[in-house]
């Protein structure tokens, strides 16, 4: 896990993400400037080259919007939120799409509240990137169990988020959270390592075990606010040791 964690650090330094999206952006803008050039020079653009230049210019919006996630100012918008509430805001969002690719959300909360101070916004968008991920590796669908613990010794809120897809090979596991590494066709390869910066802005780590053609957990862990402890404190029943 320290691994993960690392290898983000590495890799995202200022300069070298600047030239990766100069260089991710560049591409379809290139695209789009030749298709311009061809209808000012023979009036001939059709509906295909209008098609393309639609997906093209997606294309550069998903880049800068998942920076934007990031650029986004945060210390003033920290606030005391019970993650139970996030997943679930967040399990609505994508239902009717997973409903559309055969996947289903199951959730287990072994807690009445799970309390993190944190920035909502993006808490969502790593629990969105990690499903939507865990989607796309399920072709012929199946259930992704969302498992939410809090370890009142440690503090610390602990989601686990498994899905049934086609795993990662061993070999692919070292490029993870690599800005820009994507096995798909339409990805923008920054998911993971959007969603690795937000949960150490968080002081929390983040790790991702996988085993081919049975699946993928992202394990992501938080502190527990102090809102949390003083719950627990107040409801010693809530104290109790839950089952693994
Ligand atoms: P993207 O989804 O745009 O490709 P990500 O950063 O979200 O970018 O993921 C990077 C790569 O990691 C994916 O292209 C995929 O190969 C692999 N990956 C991530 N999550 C999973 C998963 N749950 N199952 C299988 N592969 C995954
Ligand atoms: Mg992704």
């Amino acid at each position: 896990m320290e691994e993960l964690l690392r290898r983000s650090e590495k890799l995202t330094t200022v300069g070298q993400l600047a030239a990766g999206v100069a260089h991710e952006i560049r591409n379809p803008l290139t695209t789009l400037r030749g298709f311009l050039q061809l209808q000012q020079e023979s009036n001939k653009l059709n509906h295909r080259h209008l098609d393309l230049m639609l997906s093209e210019l997606d294309r550069i919006n998903l880049i800068v919007g998942e920076f934007l996630i990031l650029a986004k100012p945060q210390a003033v918008h920290f606030q005391e939120r019970d993650i139970r509430f996030i997943l679930g805001d967040v399990i609505s969002l994508l239902d009717s799409q997973a409903h559309l690719h055969g996947v289903e959300f199951v959730l287990h909360a072994s807690s009445d509240s799970a309390m993190v101070h944190c920035e909502e916004n993006q808490l969502k968008q790593v629990f969105i990137n990690v499903l939507k991920n865990g989607m796309e590796a399920m072709p012929n669908g199946g259930s992704i169990h969302i498992k939410l613990k809090v370890n009142e010794q440690a503090n610390r809120v602990r989601i686990e988020i498994k899905d049934e897809g086609i795993g990662i090979p061993e070999e692919m596991m070292a490029k993870l959270g690599e800005p820009f590494f994507t096995n798909k066709e339409s990805g923008t390869g920054l998911g993971l390592m959007v969603s690795q910066r937000i949960i150490q802005s968080h002081k929390g780590m983040m790790d991702i075990k996988s085993a081919m053609n049975r699946g993928t957990t992202v394990i992501i862990e938080l502190p527990a606010s102090e809102v949390q402890t003083q719950l627990q404190e107040a409801d010693p029943s809530a104290e109790e040791q839950q089952p693994d």
